[in-house]
């Protein structure tokens, strides 16, 4: 049987072990380095098909890493990352890593952010093309990207032209964390500003929109301090 190779660049025994021990009973093949110098051979010599990378290793920088690779690769690579290390996450995310996960995590989250982050690979599409056609489904939340309307238990949400491109741009890339950054410059054009208060207005407007309980969002939830995330369509 085929299975996906994922190389696991992680220092701490116990998470590197753990890590191993899910992804093996998943059906995946893991391969361990410890330091970010291994690691970075192990890349070229076993062709993996992600990359988990431990942004804190004692040898180098993972940001590092993330930079070189994207220098010659589309690789997907997740991040670990540990609690309130935003700025981390966003640079990372800046910088060309597919996701990340915040320490502690458990295996289901773990493998989520794995399957997500090959099959976004896979299916890879120009990222000025915020306009896909077809329909993205996700709970009883509806994207018609050929009508250009969001249908809640099939009736028109009535998004604005401003909000459909927000929830159209999120469903695109549904299961990764998108940062206010990458949003802006996506809806707006690299020279728009980098002001998270549009974004944030909107949302609310969205989520009173799509949402049963604005607070306890079902389909978009925030990553606090990094982005906004569609949750994962069946
Ligand atoms: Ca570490």
């Amino acid at each position: 049987m085929f299975k996906d190779k994922i190389l696991v660049i992680e220092d701490e025994a116990g998470i590197r072990s753990l890590i191993a021990a899910v992804l093996t009973a998943n059906d995946y093949d893991p391969i361990l380095s410890v330091s970010g110098a291994d690691g970075m051979s192990m890349l070229t010599s076993h062709c993996p098909d992600l990359l988990l990378l431990d942004l804190g290793l004692p040898d180098m920088d993972g940001m590092e890493i993330i930079r070189s690779v994207r220098e010659w690769s589309t690789l997907p690579i997740v991040v670990l990352s540990a609690r309130n290390h935003e700025r981390d996450k966003v640079a990372a995310l800046d910088a060309g890593a597919d996701d990340y996960l915040t320490k502690p995590f458990g295996a289901a989250e773990l493998l989520a952010r794995i399957r997500t982050a090959i099959r976004h690979t896979r299916t890879q599409l120009p990222s000025s093309m915020i306009a896909s056609s077809g329909k993205f489904c996700t709970g009883e939340l509806v994207i018609d990207y050929d009508k250009h309307c969001v249908f809640l238990r099939g009736e028109n949400a009535r998004l604005t032209q401003g909000e459909y491109r927000i929830v159209a741009l999120l469903g695109k890339y549904a299961g990764r964390v998108l940062t206010y950054d990458f949003m802006i410059r996506e809806l707006w054009g690299p020279k728009a500003k980098s002001d998270n208060q549009i974004l944030r207005v909107n949302m609310a407007n969205i989520r009173r929109k799509i949402e049963d309980n604005p607070a306890d969002p079902r389909y978009i939830v925030t990553e606090m301090g990094v982005g906004y995330r569609m949750i994962e369509g069946e």
